[in-house]
C-alpha cells in the first residue's frame, strides 16, 4: 500500500497533521519508535491517576483558534498552575508576586515591595551584566536571587550561575499585585481524561504502528508513501553528518505513596543547591483526584547524551547555527517536512505545536 504520507512520530505535531490529512482524504501511516502514542504528552495510567510520563503538562494559550481547536478532542478541567517553591525550610508562592514578597519581607504593600527590591539592585551597581547571575542580581536583586533562581537554575544547567550566559535570563515575571497564576494567557486547563485521549481521537481511523524506528523501516519500505512529515530529530535524519545538536535532559523517578494527598499541591519546585532534584509533581492534582492513593515524580535535570531522551534544545549561537546548516540541507529534501520540538530544535508549548502544524496544514494540504 502506498500512503500520500508517512508521518514520522504520533506526538501532537505528527497527529494534528494526521488528523487534517485524513479529513481532506489523504492517507496516512503514523509511525513512533516508542511504544506508545502521544510523544511527550503521553499520560499513563497508575492507581487511576493520569500521570505525566515525560513531566507536567499544563495547557494554556491565548490563541482563541488554538483554544477551540484542542477543545474539539476534549473537555479543559478548570486547574491554573500555581506552583509553590520551597527553600531550605521556608516557602513561597510563585510567579513571583505580593504573596511572595509578603511572606519573605513582612510587608502588605506594591510600594514597600518595590522599594525593597530596587534597594538591592542599586547597592549592587551592576551596569554590564557579565553572566547570568549578574544578570539576574540586577532584576531581581540580591534576596530572590538568593532564595528563588540560584540553586533552580544551576540544577536546571548543571552549571554556577556566573558560568552561564546573561542571555538565558531576559526579563522575569514580576507581579506586583496578589495572584499565584503562573501563566499570563486567557485560557488554560488540563483535559478531562488525560492528554492520551485527544491523541486517541485526532489519530482515530488511522493506521498507526508504535514500536517502529524510522531508519529500519525505511529500509525495508522506501516506496511506502509519496511525502514524509518527519517530527523527529533533525540531525539524526542527516545521521549527524554536520554534528550532533545538543540537549539537556531529565530523568523522572516516579513512585506511589500510599497517602491521598503527599504536597497539597501539583507542582513544589526546590530551589535551593542541595536538594537534588528541582520538583516534585504529584500528579492528582491536575485533575483534582480523590484517589486514596497518590503518584509523585521527583524532577533530575540531566546532561544528555546519544540515545537519552532529548527535552530541551540548548539554543545557545552555537548550536542556533548548527540547526542553520541542517535546516538547509531540509530545504533541500522535497518530500519531506519537518515539524515539531525535534524538527525544528525548538522549544515549544504545546499551542505553538498546534500552530505550526495548523500552518503546515494550510500550504500542505490543498
Ligand atoms: C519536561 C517538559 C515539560 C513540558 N511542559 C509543557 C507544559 O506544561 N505546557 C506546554 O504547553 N508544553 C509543555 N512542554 C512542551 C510539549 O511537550 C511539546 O510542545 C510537545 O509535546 C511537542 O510535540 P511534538 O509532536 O513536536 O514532539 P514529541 O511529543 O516529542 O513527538 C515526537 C515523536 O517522534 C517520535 N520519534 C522521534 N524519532 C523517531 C524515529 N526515528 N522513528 C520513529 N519515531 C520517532 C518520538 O518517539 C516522539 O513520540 C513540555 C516539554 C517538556 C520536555
Amino acid at each position: 500500500m502506498k500512503y500520500n504520507y508517512l508521518i514520522v512520530g504520533a506526538g501532537l505535531f505528527g497527529s494534528v497533521f494526521a488528523y487534517e490529512a485524513k479529513k481532506k482524504g489523504k492517507t496516512c501511516l503514523v509511525i513512533d519508535k516508542r511504544d506508545h502514542i502521544a510523544g511527550n504528552i503521553y499520560c499513563e495510567e497508575i492507581e487511576g491517576i493520569n500521570v505525566h510520563k515525560y513531566g507536567a503538562h499544563i495547557f494554556h494559550t491565548s490563541n482563541k483558534k488554538v483554544w477551540d481547536y484542542i477543545n474539539q478532542f476534549a473537555e479543559f478541567n478548570n486547574y491554573i498552575n500555581s506552583p509553590v517553591a520551597v527553600y531550605k525550610d521556608e516557602l513561597y508562592n510563585l510567579p513571583f508576586n505580593m504573596n511572595t514578597f509578603s511572606k519573605m519581607w513582612g510587608i502588605r504593600t506594591p510600594q514597600e515591595a518595590k522599594e525593597i527590591i530596587q534597594k538591592q539592585i542599586a547597592e549592587l551597581n551592576i551596569t554590564e551584566p557579565k553572566n547570568l547571575e549578574e544578570q539576574a542580581l540586577s532584576l531581581a536583586g540580591t534576596d530572590v536571587y538568593e532564595k528563588l533562581i540560584k540553586g533552580y537554575t544551576e540544577k536546571q544547567w548543571g552549571r554556577p550561575c556566573t558560568e552561564l550566559p546573561s542571555f538565558i535570563i531576559k526579563r522575569l515575571p514580576f507581579r506586583f499585585i496578589y495572584d499565584n497564576n503562573y501563566f499570563n494567557d486567557r485560557y488554560q486547563g488540563i483535559p478531562m481524561g488525560g492528554y492520551t485521549k485527544i491523541v486517541e481521537k485526532m489519530l482515530d481511523g488511522i493506521d498507526v504502528k508504535t514500536n517502529t524506528d524510522y531508519f529500519e523501516f525505511i529500509k525495508e519500505n522506501p516506496d511506502i508513501a509519496e511525502k514524509t512529515v518527519f517530527t523527529g530529530m533533525i540531525d539524526e535524519y542527516f545521521g549527524y553528518k554536520l554534528g550532533a545538536l545538543e540537549y539537556r535532559s531529565v530523568r523522572f523517578e516516579t513512585e506511589v505513596l500510599d497517602t491521598d494527598n503527599y504536597q497539597g499541591n501539583a507542582v513544589v519546585n526546590y530551589t535551593d543547591r542541595e536538594v537534588p532534584y528541582t520538583r516534585i509533581i504529584e500528579h492528582k492534582h491536575f485533575e483534582f483526584g480523590k484517589q486514596e492513593k497518590t503518584v509523585i515524580s521527583r524532577e533530575y535535570s540531566s546532561e544528555w547524551h546519544q540515545g537519552m531522551e532529548p527535552y530541551y534544545p540548548v539554543n545557545d549561537d552555537k548550536n542556533n547555527t548548527l540547526f542553520d546548516e541542517y535546516r538547509k540541507l531540509a530545504d533541500q529534501e522535497k518530500d519531506v517536512i519537518f515539524g515539531g520540538r525535534l524538527g525544528n530544535y525548538k522549544y515549544y508549548d504545546m499551542d505553538k505545536v498546534i500552530e505550526a502544524a495548523l500552518e503546515v496544514c494550510e500550504k500542505e494540504l490543498v
